[in-house]
């Protein structure tokens, strides 16, 4: 059974060449997300999808300051894709003077993914509330909320909405990470890498850590199977 990550970043590796051909070489069912619809084009035109590798189109909030959204690169892209993502809303210290862009970038995004049935990769950072209400008003269907680190109680709304959750290794290191992930049903659990951002032990990822990024979300949750679980969760959220 092959091992699939959720959430990546495949360019912001100086040697993405290699990565590429590394995962396509380990078969890892890999969602290369993208960081604005500029980053999605260059991504497709330097690397053809695979049975492995496939991009997601989008826009991460972090980028609000210094990245203008084009609605039309956007929406010409839409069609290319069934995955959105890296896209949502980000309220920390650093990213609130943009609160009000973002909030209209992701209403526009989640608008337009839902109509098309995309499936998303959700950022949420101290914006937990706003980010569901924006994609139940839409009534967006399949997302996974990616790294998630907001209160439980929000959580539960999330997971009664249908959405699903991707994890990683770095959030098997914090007291809150591991709460998070207690509290996802398996079926609703997903596993990422967001590499290179998240860490095995003091290193950054990279697609050869997948295993061991699975093999310690497995032990903190105390449950063997995830490769399993984790392989059909992501087939019957691809069906819906
Ligand atoms: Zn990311």
């Amino acid at each position: 059974m092959h091992l699939i990550d959720t959430h990546f970043h495949l360019d912001y590796y100086k040697n993405h060449k290699y990565w590429y051909d590394q995962i396509n070489k380990l078969q890892q069912y890999t969602l290369c997300v993208t960081n604005s619809p500029e980053v999605y084009y260059s991504c497709r035109k330097l690397y053809p999808e695979t049975k492995f590798v496939k991009f997601a189109l989008g826009y991460n909030p972090q980028q609000s300051s210094e990245v203008n959204f084009s609605k039309s690169a956007f929406l010409h892209g839409l069609s290319t894709t069934q995955y959105i993502g890296e896209v949502g809303l980000d309220f920390s210290k650093r990213f609130i003077g943009t609160k009000q862009k973002q909030l209209n970038i992701f209403d526009f995004i989640c608008r337009k993914s839902a109509e098309q049935n995309k499936l998303l990769s959700v950022h949420s950072r101290m914006a937990e509330y706003d980010t569901l209400r924006i994609l139940l008003r839409h009534k967006v269907s399949k997302a996974i909320i990616h790294w998630y680190s907001g209160n439980v109680g929000i959580m539960h709304h999330f997971l009664n909405a249908g959405y699903y959750f991707s994890v990683n290794s770095s959030m098997c290191t914090t007291t809150n990470g591991q709460k998070i992930l207690s509290q996802i049903p398996m079926e609703r659990l997903l596993v990422e890498s967001d590499g290179p951002f998240s860490k095995i032990g003091t290193k950054r990822y990279t697609p050869t850590d997948l295993q061991s990024t699975y093999d310690l979300i497995s032990d903190t949750l105390g449950v063997q199977n995830i490769t399993y679980i984790v392989y059909h969760n992501f087939k019957r959220l691809l069906a819906d």
